[in-house]
């Protein structure tokens, strides 16, 4: 493996009385697709390159992190997609069964209980979370058949418009409309499963609709924000006042065109941003690796989370602000859901 630059003993320490918790990564597409181990140890190869091959229990550990949100992806490629469901329990499959082949290294969990237990025994988390309600086929029985599968988040929205409404950028993109009744009517399914409701991808109109009528915390697990980068895959200051009045949280993503260059620093304005608009209880982390996504060179895996840590407490974050965007912002949420 290639050398990783040393985080501080501080940064060390914290890690320890935060393990980081990420609301999203799609190793298990990979997992799915490729058989991707995530017990063993990986330095991407090409032609897997970046894009993938980021996230596996090795490297979590070194990162000094606790528990990650795995997306279940699913792509509608056609304008009736079919076995979108198909997919999304075909990836939470390869999760099983890499859970069963070493028993307590892995364990599905859904409450801040569960993974404060993980920790107490040193196992990894791993959290599940829907992205694209075209997974649910137009049903509403399928949330609840998810979340017996252990999700705790859908996203309304990926890359297409869908039964729910529409999205930030993409096929069927209609920026002047906000959620379908169907869509309200998911908001509230999601809720009464304790399922959180994720605003990653959607477009605005739809977003603000899905908050006001939010009676639990909204989650955007990946995103950027407009005050710190202007970009389409990014939300802006009343997006973010929409999701923080409702006591949810914004996971910044660690993409370098989102985020607006490579580095640290990018990441870190961003996290500034969000603190200045709303305050330390909506950060949170959404490096959306093993999504397709080149991360930002020094968080190009969970190993470089402690530098991230370090770079915060420079840019003059208090060790409780960066316990709570590593980890206790995500756990409250998933409390009170
Ligand atoms: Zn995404």
């Amino acid at each position: 493996m290639s050398a990783v630059p040393l985080a501080s003993d501080t940064a060390r320490a914290i890690h320890a009385e935060h393990p980081a918790i990420d609301l999203h990564a799609d190793t298990l597409m990979w997992s799915r697709w490729i058989g991707y181990d995530l017990h063993k140890a990986h330095e991407p190869p090409l032609p897997f390159a970046a894009l993938g091959g980021h996230v596996d229990l090795p490297r979590m550990r070194e990162g000094g992190m606790g528990a990650q949100f795995f997306g279940l992806v699913s792509l509608p490629l056609a304008d009736r997609p079919r076995g979108m469901a198909r997919t999304v329990h075909e990836q939470i499959d390869a999760l099983e069964r890499q859970m069963a082949h070493r028993p307590g290294a892995l364990r599905l969990v859904r409450k801040a209980a569960e993974i404060e237990a993980c920790r107490a025994e040193g196992a990894m988390g791993a959290l599940l979370g829907i992205e694209g309600a075209h997974a649910l086929e137009g049903s509403l029985d399928n949330v609840t058949t998810f979340a017996r599968r252990g999700v705790r988040y859908i996203g309304l929205l990926h890359f297409s418009s869908n039964e729910a409404g529409y999205p930030a950028y993409g096929r069927g993109r209609r920026d002047g409309d906000g959620l379908t009744g169907w869509g309200f009517e998911l908001v509230e399914r999601c809720e009464s499963e304790g399922v959180l409701v994720d605003l990653a991808h959607i477009n605005k109109r739809g977003f603000l609709d899905a908050c006001s009528i939010a009676k639990k915390p909204p989650i955007v697990s990946h995103t950027g924000v407009l005050g710190a980068f202007e970009h389409w895959r990014n939300i802006d200051d009343e997006q973010l006042r929409a999701v923080a009045d409702r006591g949810g949280v914004v996971g910044v993503i660690f993409c370098p065109q989102f985020v607006g260059g490579d580095g640290l620093e990018p990441v870190v304005q961003h996290l500034k941003h969000i603190v200045d608009v709303v305050g330390e209880d909506a950060p949170a982390l959404g490096s959306d690796w093993d999504g397709f996504i080149v991360p930002t060179r020094p968080l190009k895996d969970p190993r470089g989370l402690p530098l991230l840590t370090d770079a915060l407490l420079e840019a003059g974050f208090s060790r409780a602000a960066v316990g709570k965007i590593l980890r206790g912002n995500v756990m409250r949420v998933l409390d009170e859901a």
